[in-house]
């Protein structure tokens, strides 16, 4: 690839699962020269990367465990077009996570893992594009800024905490009143009276086309994609010699487990028992919507967003603590319509079915909202590169460009001593 640095290392690299994060380790691999073969039974980009509200936010560095957090939950999950719901049968498989995750929300730690999350975030766009020029996929990634519209005072005052972790990250925004923020998007109800604009975060149109688009990128410059589940790691002693898949060995002597949500059992395999779950999130959307917000637009309050898409209006969120098997309650795709016609007023009361579509999946989330990331306990040949939460197109780009340095032998970027896997 022209003007890229190529390190001659060459080793045999096989990234299990192509998902952002995998997509993206597999295009950074490819370009150290190394040869790269993706692993996932499925389409590139059908996980998580597919239904997701496709922003590339640098500025989403405040964890989802804050102090405070707690307090709110019984409200949450009182209101049932509240932003999270619990499977009551799940609660015990559940509860060793919840309990660290509530440990995780200390005044000391938030500062640490936002720390740790802005260094992975803030380099999200200028790794991503030189990745989205090669794959010709421009037409997918719009720069042009977010927006947050706060219903309600309460609301914008209850997130001080998490707008001055922001500044002091380096986070920039531009503050509207009720009449700047009617300016900026007429659209908008007028129940909504702030708002704040980062300008420098962008999204993608298609996240699930941006992902496969980038896959066939890896394959045209010479990667392989293999259609198949990898089930484990075949070792001479702590040294890799292959993935073990549903349909045989794949050879290799380097690995990168990016298999997301579902990343637990190859993880354990090599030695690092990581409590992982799944916040399971979902999607509606609306085909030849009557309005569209210019940018994508959080809304505060209902903790959803509504962003433009190339098929339609998308309106994404919720969290779900359900784990992995449980099948999709689409009642919580559909609350985001409603909720979405408080935000635009302009939306029809009501829907054909036909102009709808709904979409439920898996957020891969640790408790401290940081993801895995660096070598394994058991092989210095297999790297752990999962776990990104509600941030993983946005951490997923750069996440690939650190992989690439480890593979190759160079010094990480940034420290990594926030992601290791043993940090539990
Ligand atoms: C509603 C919602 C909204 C979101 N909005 C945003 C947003 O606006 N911005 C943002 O940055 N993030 C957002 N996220 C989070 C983001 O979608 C995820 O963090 C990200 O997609 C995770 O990427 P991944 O590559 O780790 O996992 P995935 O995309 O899930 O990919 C994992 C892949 O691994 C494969 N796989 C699984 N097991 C195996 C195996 N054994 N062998 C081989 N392959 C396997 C799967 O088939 C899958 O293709 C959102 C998530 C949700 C649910």
């Amino acid at each position: 690839m022209a003007g890229l640095p190529v390190v001659s290392s060459n080793r045999k690299v096989a990234v299990i699962g192509a998902g952002m994060v995998g997509v993206a380790t597999a295009s950074y691999l490819l370009r150290d020269g190394h040869d790269v073969t993706l692993i996932d039974p499925e389409p590139p980009g059908s996980g998580a990367s597919f239904g997701n509200a496709g922003c590339f936010n640098p500025s989403s560095i405040v964890p989802m465990a804050m102090p405070g957090t707690l307090a709110k939950v019984p409200g949450y999950l009182a209101d049932p077009l509240g932003p999270l719901a619990i499977r009551w049968t799940y609660l015990p498989k559940l509860t060793p996570w919840l309990i660290r995750y509530i440990r995780s929300g200390t005044p000391e730690r938030i500062e640490a893992q936002a720390r740790a999350l802005r260094s992975l975030l803030g380099p999200c766009l200028e790794s991503l594009m030189p990745l989205v020029r090669n794959a010709g996929a421009q037409s997918l990634v719009a720069r042009n800024g977010i927006l947050i519209a706060y219903r309600s005072e309460a609301t914008w005052r209850g997130e001080k905490l998490a707008w001055d972790l922001r500044r002091r990250n380096g986070v920039a925004w531009e503050e509207l009143d009720a009449d700047e923020l009617r300016q900026f998007d007429p659209n908008l109800s007028r129940d909504y009276i702030r708002g704040r604009l980062i300008p420098d975060n962008g999204h993608s149109v298609d996240p699930g086309g941006l992902v496969a688009a980038l896959a066939e990128a890896v394959q045209r410059d010479g990667g392989s994609l293999r259609y198949t589940r990898a089930t484990g790691f075949a070792m001479n002693g702590n040294r890799l010699r292959a993935i073990v898949t549903a349909e045989g060995e794949v050879a290799a002597d380097a690995a990168v487990i990016t298999a997301g949500a579902h990343s637990r059992s190859l993880a354990a395999s090599v030695g690092d028992a990581v409590p992982l779950e799944t916040e399971r999130g979902y999607h509606i959307m609306v085909r030849e919507p009557e309005v569209v917000p210019r940018i994508p637009t959080t809304d505060a309050d209902g903790k959803f967003v509504a962003t433009p898409m190339r098929h339609g209006l998308r309106l994404a969120g919720t969290v779900e603590l359900a784990g992995l098997a449980a099948k999709p309650d689409w009642r919580r795709a559909r609350m985001l319509l409603t909720q979405a016609k408080r935000l635009f007023p302009g939306l029809a009361p009501s829907y054909e079915e036909d102009r709808l579509s709904m979409w439920m999946g898996h957020r891969p989330s640790l408790p401290d909202s940081l993801p895995v990331l660096g070598a394994s306990t058991r092989s210095p040949d297999v790297f752990h590169a999962f776990g990104h939460g509600h941030v993983g197109m946005t951490g997923g780009p750069f996440t690939g460009k650190i992989v690439a340095d480890l593979v190759s032998g160079r010094p990480p970027p940034i420290d990594l001593s926030p992601f290791r896997a043993d940090r539990f």
